[in-house]
């Protein structure tokens, strides 16, 4: 399967994501095999983080985005974050007719976010889909997230450039965007520039040009821009990607890129490990006993937390030991 996806079968990389996106324990072997296999082909892409909230155009500007960048020759993948929803429902990329034109292009692939589980699992699978994209030969990979709850900081945390969208009209609030999030964002795209929003859209811009300057950059020597765009209108598009290159430009002679790669891979281990630990903690037949009474106690108030963590985690270790 790895030697179909490096040979960039379409086919052979969707069934790859699928294996990834498995919670199977006998998938999960057969999964990290084959990103062994596929990870020395990965990791040459631009990865681009998106996010904004609901309705911002997050749909309307990757899709003019990813055919503009196909028609300068470039392969775009496109996967999605999103936690909150399963994958029939309100997904933001379940919906087929969104990205319709994009998503029939023979160079690019969208992959709309895996169903059910916790943040941390669909980040990882997110994060490995990302890597099976990249081995499939896709230069830039979008990894889109609606801006409203922590899953952008997950998408901050795998890619090299994070992109907030904001709408004209409405603060920071109206539009569902937590504090922080600003902060962390490489570029700002004000969307919907043309018509009737195209005041608006300038003012807005010029409003975050202003409140930038009191924030630290995210990266030091990095300005970060404010850019204004009519995705409908196909106008300030390739100001964006300008923007783009010129970031990859700036990471890649500081040393900047490796860094935050290497930081990246470094606190991707200590989630697995985290979650890993959980994971076996619950499980644990003497923890899991004793876990329900040591709760119970804890909420009415009658333990201390720290004392009956403390228990929990000596009975994990002693019946880890027996078993050992
Ligand atoms: P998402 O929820 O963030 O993915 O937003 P969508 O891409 O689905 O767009 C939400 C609404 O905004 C739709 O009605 C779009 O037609 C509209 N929209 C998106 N981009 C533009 C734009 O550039 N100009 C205008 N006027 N409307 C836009």
């Amino acid at each position: 399967m790895a030697r179909a996806v490096v040979a960039g079968e379409r086919r052979a990389l969707a069934q790859a994501i699928t294996l990834i996106e498995s919670t199977r324990a006998d998938d999960r072997a057969r999964a990290e095999a084959l990103l062994e296999g596929l990870m020395p082909h990965a990791g040459k892409a631009i990865r681009l983080g998106i996010s904004g909230a609901p309705g911002v155009g997050k749909s309307t500007f990757v899709e003019a985005f990813g055919l503009h960048l196909i028609a300068h020759g470039h392969r775009v993948a496109v996967l999605a974050v999103d936690p909150t929803s399963p994958r029939s429902g309100g997904s933001i990329l379940g919906d087929k007719t969104r990205m319709e034109e994009l998503a029939r292009d023979e160079k690019s692939f969208i992959r709309p976010s895996p169903s059910g589980g916790t943040l941390g699992g669909v980040a990882r699978r997110t994060r490995e889909a990302m890597l099976a994209c990249e081995a499939a030969g896709f230069d830039v990979i979008v990894v889109e997230t609606v801006g409203v709850g922590q899953s952008e900081i997950a998408v901050a945390g795998m890619v090299d450039m994070f992109l907030l969208l904001l709408a004209p009209g409405g603060g920071d609030e109206l539009q569902g965007i937590k504090r922080g999030i600003v902060e962390i964002a490489d570029a700002i795209v004000v969307t919907k520039r043309d018509g009737e929003l195209a005041n608006a859209a300038s003012q807005m811009a010029a409003h975050y040009r202003a409140a930038l300057h009191l924030l630290r950059p995210p990266i030091p020597g990095w300005e970060v821009p404010v850019l204004t765009c009519s995705a409908l209108k196909g106008v300030g598009i390739e100001t964006v990607w300008e923007s783009v290159t010129k970031h990859r430009r700036m990471l890649e002679e500081s040393g900047a890129l490796a860094a935050r790669r290497s930081a990246q891979a470094e606190s991707w281990l200590w989630n697995e490990l985290r979650e890993g630990l959980v994971e076996r903690f619950r499980a644990q037949a003497g923890v899991a006993a004793r876990l329900k009474q040591c709760e119970a106690q804890v909420k009415a108030g009658r333990l201390a937390p720290t004392a009956a963590a403390r228990a929990l985690l000596d009975e994990f270790e002693n019946k880890g030991r027996g078993k050992a």
